[in-house]
């Protein structure tokens, strides 16, 4: 038997579980497709909702489990450490993983490059 080519979508914030879920989706057909998702945390945070958190302490994480359930995803929960676009595969903390296909996906972080004082001083 043929192995199953996989499609690998590092991170589980909002650009990697709509690619996840749009992925499982169109490939639903396809069996020889098989869809990874990466991510350092087992569950994905809302964080456009942060702030109801913050007033009406409402829960706004949501298991990655629970979310891709009974779709053809199969979830890794750890940090990316490498990428190695020469041999396709992806370094995680415990292990690593072959890819046919890549999403990167891994957000963004502040930077503050000048502080408030040197604006405003
Ligand atoms: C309080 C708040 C309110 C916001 N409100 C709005 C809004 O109203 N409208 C709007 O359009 N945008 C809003 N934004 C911005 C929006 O949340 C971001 O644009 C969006 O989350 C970016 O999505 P992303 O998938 O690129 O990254 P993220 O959602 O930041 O996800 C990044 C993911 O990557 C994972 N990750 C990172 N590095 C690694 C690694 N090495 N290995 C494994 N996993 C890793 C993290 O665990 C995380 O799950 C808001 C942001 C905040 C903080």
């Amino acid at each position: 038997m043929e192995a199953k080519k996989n499609i690998v979508v590092i991170e589980a914030g909002y650009g990697g579980i709509t690619s996840a879920l749009r992925l499982a989706r169109l490939f639903r057909k396809h069996p020889e497709y098989q869809i990874h998702l990466i991510d350092r945390n087992p569950y994905h945070t809302l964080k456009t909702q942060l702030h109801e958190a913050a007033v009406r302490k409402r829960e706004v994480s949501i298991s990655i489990d629970r979310i891709i359930k009974k779709r053809n995803i199969i979830f890794h929960l750890g940090e990316v450490t490498r990428i190695d676009t020469k041999e396709h595969i992806v370094h995680i903390e415990f292990g690593s993983l072959a890819f046919h296909y890549l999403v990167i996906a891994l957000g963004s972080q502040v930077i503050f490059i000048i502080s408030l004082q040197e604006k405003v001083g």
